[in-house]
């Protein structure tokens, strides 16, 4: 007799014979296969079969206002009926860059990209040209998308699989990428002077959210900012995560220290593919055809993506963010009380509308306490409320993301499956 098999197994099939693992990025596939996505409202997605689930994925932070959110679906509906790309400028483009300078002064020029990689990609290429320098720094653990320099030692799905420094880069393209330590500014100094001072930048997420959350220790990012302007290197901020999630101004206003350069991605595009590069105008002023640093892309600044953008710095209510950062607290509240009443070893870091929750560890400030979390554990967890209905990142190395449509039917359905969990995890224990 034939098995039946589910829409979604179908679908995987598939996929598998045309996609890699069938899926079009790797944190994506979790086993036995992913769910196929139906569609998506508010905190809430489908899979093909109409199951629903309580997302706290969020396309990975980037759905700060819900998925489908009613005014940035009338806004691209009007922008479709007046074409998706031109090859020529417009005047949002230059509205956006206007906007974004307001709300991040640390962007005097910026240039829109289409994806975080692109982003962080042409900053380190940018730094590099304007100092005349050849290396960089980079975090162990810290995530910057997947080009050559950066993928070295990062987090994601780049540790979830594996492959934290990816093969088939270019030869000694990694031999330039210097690793430093989070939250560990003398390892900085160090890799700076081990190069005789040859480190044109030094990047870093200001608050770690692709190795599970990590938050910076007091004074950790003023320290950087010193060593850079000490050692003549830029200072790049990746707020791909952080930018418009922290509040509109990111860390760097979150934190009140200053980057030389900044890259936005995520919120900023609400679901559409938008990053967003730049700086100090004199860095800047290098970028092609202005200057001598090449960097170009049919789709970028695409009329589609920059009403998105536009529509992320429109709003003015700032209950978006005490909405999405009070569901937040209230929700790892009652985590941690159910973590201590069942004397559950899991600790759960978070930030404003971010969590994680790490097990098999009671305490998580550095990637090395992560990187003793146990994942077989979580993946029991992440598997136990899928089938409860809540579907967050299936990774230990990935963050949960709050928008502010979550409610308490959410909040309610992710605390009961974690209580579920903990409860079956006790009687098998
Ligand atoms: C997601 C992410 C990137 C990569 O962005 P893509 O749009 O996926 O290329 C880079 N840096 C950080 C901090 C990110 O979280």
């Amino acid at each position: 007799m034939a098995c039946k098999l589910t829409a979604s197994e179908n679908l995987f099939r598939r996929a598998e014979k045309h996609i890699p693992r069938g899926v079009n990025s790797p944190v994506r596939y979790f086993d036995p296969y992913p769910f196929f996505v139906g569609k998506a409202k508010g905190a809430i997605i489908w899979d093909v079969e109409g199951r629903a689930f309580h997302d706290f994925v969020m396309g990975y932070g980037a759905l700060l206002f819900g998925h489908a959110y009613p005014p940035l679906v009338d806004a691209l509906r009007d922008q479709v009926e007046d074409g998706t790309l031109y090859g020529a400028p417009t005047e949002a483009e230059v509205e956006l860059a206007e906007k974004l300078s307001e709300v991040y002064p640390s962007l005097e020029m910026s240039r829109a990209v289409n994806s975080g990689t692109e982003a962080t990609m042409h900053a380190l290429r940018a730094a590099r040209a304007y100092t005349g320098k050849n290396k960089i720094v980079k975090f162990d653990g810290c995530f910057h998308g997947s080009h050559d320099s950066v993928l070295v030692k990062a987090g994601s799905g780049a540790s979830t699989f594996g492959v934290p420094s990816s093969k088939g880069g270019i030869p000694g393209a990694a031999e330039h990428t210097l690793i430093a330590r989070y939250n560990d500014a003398d390892s900085v100094r160090k890799a700076i002077k081990s190069t005789d001072e040859d480190v044109a930048a030094v990047i870093v997420e200001p608050v770690i959210a692709n190795y599970g959350l990590i938050l910076p220790e007091e004074g950790f990012l003023k320290e950087l900012r010193e060593i850079c302007d000490q050692y003549s290197t830029i200072l790049i901020f990746d707020e791909i995560v952080t930018g418009f999630r922290l509040g509109k101004g990111g860390a760097q206003r979150y934190y009140a220290v200053t980057p030389d350069m900044t890259t936005l991605g995520k919120v900023l595009g609400l679901g559409l593919p938008i990053a967003v590069y730049g700086g100090r105008s004199d860095i800047m002023q290098n970028i092609a055809p202005l200057g001598q640093v090449y960097q170009a892309g049919t789709f970028s600044g695409n009329p589609l993506s920059v009403r998105a953008a536009l529509k992320a710095l429109e709003f003015t209510n700032p209950d978006v963010y005490t909405r999405a950062s009070s569901f937040t607290r209230r929700l790892v509240s009652e985590l941690n009380g159910i973590i201590e009443e069942n004397h559950v070893n899991a600790t759960v870091n978070s930030l404003e509308s971010m969590f994680q929750v790490f097990l098999g560890v009671d305490s998580v400030r550095t990637v090395d306490d992560a990187r003793r979390a146990d994942t077989g554990l979580f993946k029991k967890l992440f598997a136990h409320a899928l089938s409860n209905g809540v579907f967050t990142p299936p990774s230990q190395f990935e963050t949960n993301f709050v928008s502010a449509v979550h409610d308490e039917s959410s909040a309610q359905a992710y605390l009961n499956a974690f209580q579920g969990w903990v409860r079956g995890e006790s009687r098998s224990g």
